[in-house]
């Protein structure tokens, strides 16, 4: 394929605003996939996504479109809308000549739409502004096209009406990528420069490569080098995403497409690396790789302790997809043998989660999630502490510092007030305030990362009746007052529901911990006090009353059956019931107090 004839293009948008939809009208088009084959959001391969309708990996698709002046082919690169995943929207942008910036006709600009944007500006993408969803009887297409030139500054006239659902303006969409998008520049004669912009493992094939060649031309057979790491692999097979992998003979400067070279694991392949050639290396490396770091972190154990060599399997199948989840072993007194996790953020969390549940078919609880603390001792050591049961004795701290972040909120108007007390109950530090246009404001905080780990997202949704949209990036580490919040169970704390906490807010979240397991931890015969202590003080205190009559009295003697549904039922509940001491704690206690507090 001639290079002027290859486009290269994302499709980036706030989430819900119809990425993937578009995705499958462009799919459709180029009918790489046979109608009756055809199945929706095509690109989002994970059940989670499709359920959720999130994307999480990015995933890239190559689409052949004949026009009158001949076949075009357009390169899609359809990335992750979730700010947990933004290193891999930054790659996969970065991949890109042009970006298709989506704004939902009903809803208009919305904060990751901005961020997007932004993103796209510093990889100096050309952006087609483009008014999805127009079929919508809420669409307002003015106050967008008001919003293209006025927020995003970009030209109304530029901008595409389109419907994902209904197709509608879609060939326009794709005229408007071939003629404004540039054709990659680059050159197939210049050593090998290519970007590695995601990666999967495969059972049968191992790990496959995604990646966007810069300059050079790639071939089966030859030597590749990656710059990050320094390893040298011999070259097996290179095709293009046409749904299906789809082996070609070379893939050269403007090309995106994978590359399989008998790679074991996906940790030896780096997203946003550089792939070149030993004998004639490329001079430099493309700019921007980073390692990710993960930001929450938080224990899994299972519920049944005989579950646990199922999970180390589990653990260890993710890992192979999921470069960025890490874990080490780890005990807890309550729950037995599990893993400390780091994740990118909640959302990541969640995902692991849902998969080890449902695809591995696990009963699990997972502790308080936390942030990165850098602790300072009195004798000048420093230490990362992200599990209350590495937190050092406080005496021998001399300072603790917690992950900032900068938040930007845009809100109508009408929300400001419980925005703004939001952020401030949030320990927010306001740093602007810009009013976008007569109804809408962007709210700009800096504010703990550890902050918006509880609940915030939620009540920022709810406060503004789904209106508000949130972005944040990480910024600095600032001092806290930090302290370890125990929970005591009949007077034993429960080492896995111990959290770090700011000391301000630690007799809230105390309070709430104690009167959320008052609700979940069953009567037993004797009086159950549920404490929340800092140190030795006790700052927070529920007492369960004791059991005063036989749960079967009720069921008066002649009943049988009944009085047996009862048991069995009892007996059921108590499978997910983890003993502490002699108190059964049921699995939903932790959970309660994961999301709750
Ligand atoms: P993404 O998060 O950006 O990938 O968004 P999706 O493609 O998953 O779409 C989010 C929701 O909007 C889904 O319920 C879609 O059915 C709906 N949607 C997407 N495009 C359109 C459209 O053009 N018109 C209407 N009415 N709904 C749409
Ligand atoms: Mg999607």
């Amino acid at each position: 394929m001639n290079q002027r004839n290859v486009r290269n293009f994302c499709i980036i948008a706030h989430i819900d605003h119809g990425k993937s939809t578009l995705a499958d009208r462009f799919i459709q088009r180029s009918k790489i996939v046979e109608e009756r084959d055809f199945r929706d959001q095509l690109l989002d391969s994970m059940d989670i996504e499709r359920e959720r309708g999130i994307t999480i990996k990015s995933q890239a698709v190559t689409l052949p479109v004949e026009f009158e002046d001949g076949l075009y082919l357009l390169n899609l690169v359809d990335t992750p809308g979730h700010v947990d995943f933004s290193y891999e929207v930054s790659r996969a942008i970065s991949s890109c000549e042009g970006a298709v910036l989506l704004i939902d006709a009903a809803q208009g600009v919305e904060a990751q739409t901005l961020s997007n944007l932004y993103l796209a500006f510093d990889h100096d993408l050309h952006i087609i502004p483009v008014i999805n969803k127009i079929d919508l009887p809420a669409a307002d297409i003015d106050n967008c096209l008001h919003q293209i030139n006025h927020d995003l500054g970009l030209d109304p006239d530029e901008a595409v009406l389109v419907s994902g659902k209904t197709g509608q303006g879609v060939e326009d969409l794709l005229r408007a990528i071939v003629e404004h998008i540039p054709a990659p520049a680059g050159e197939p004669e210049k050593p090998l420069q290519a970007l590695v912009f995601d990666s999967h493992y495969d059972p049968y094939r191992g790990v496959i490569v995604h990646l966007r060649v810069f300059d050079g031309t790639l071939k089966p057979g030859d030597t590749i080098e990656m710059w990050s790491s320094g390893l040298q692999y011999e070259v097996e097979e290179i095709g293009r995403f046409k749904i299906a992998l789809e082996k070609t003979g070379q893939l050269s400067a403007g090309d995106v497409g994978y590359l399989i070279a008998g790679i074991k694991t996906i940790r030896d392949v780096r997203v946003g690396d550089t792939v070149t050639r030993p004998d004639a290396r490329c001079k430099t490396a493309l700019p921007g790789f980073r390692e990710v770091k993960p930001v929450v972190f938080s224990s899994i154990y299972p519920v049944d302790t005989n579950e646990y060599q199922g999970l180390v399997q589990a653990m260890d199948k993710l890992r192979l997809n999921d470069a960025s989840l890490v874990f080490e072993k780890d005990n807890s007194a309550a729950l037995g043998f599990g893993f400390r996790c780091g994740f990118l953020g909640m959302l990541h969390l969640e995902v692991i989660q849902e998969r080890l549940e449902r695809e591995f078919d696990l009963n699990l609880v997972l502790t308080a999630p936390s942030v990165e603390y850098e602790i300072e001792l009195n004798d000048g050591t420093r230490l990362l502490v992200d599990s209350p049961m590495d937190y050092p004795d406080p005496g021998t701290i001399k300072l603790a510092m917690e992950p900032f972040i900068r938040a930007s909120i845009i809100t109508p108007d009408t929300y400001l007030g419980p925005m703004l007390s939001l952020c401030n109950d949030r320990r927010g530090i306001q740093k602007d305030m810009i009013y976008l246009d007569t109804s809408r404001v962007e709210l700009v905080f800096e504010m703990p990362l550890a902050e918006v780990l509880f609940d915030f997202y939620d009540n920022l949704k709810s406060l503004s009746r789904g209106y508000a949209s949130f972005d944040y990036e990480l910024i600095d580490r600032r001092p806290v007052q930090l302290a370890r919040l125990d929970i005591l169970v009949n007077g034993k704390p429960v080492d896995a529901l111990s959290m770090l906490v700011y000391r301000g807010n630690a007799e809230r979240r105390a309070r709430a911990a104690c009167k959320q397991l008052r609700q979940e931890i069953p009567r037993h015969q004797f009086k159950v006090p549920i404490q929340g202590a800092i140190g030795g003080t006790v700052i927070a205190r529920e007492t369960i009353p004791a059991l005063r009559k036989d749960v079967t009295a009720k069921c008066y003697g002649g009943d049988i059956s009944r009085k047996r549904k009862l048991l069995e039922k009892q007996k059921e509940g108590k499978k997910r019931m983890k003993t502490v001491g002699n108190v059964e704690l049921p699995q939903s206690a932790f959970l309660s107090v994961l999301k709750g507090s």
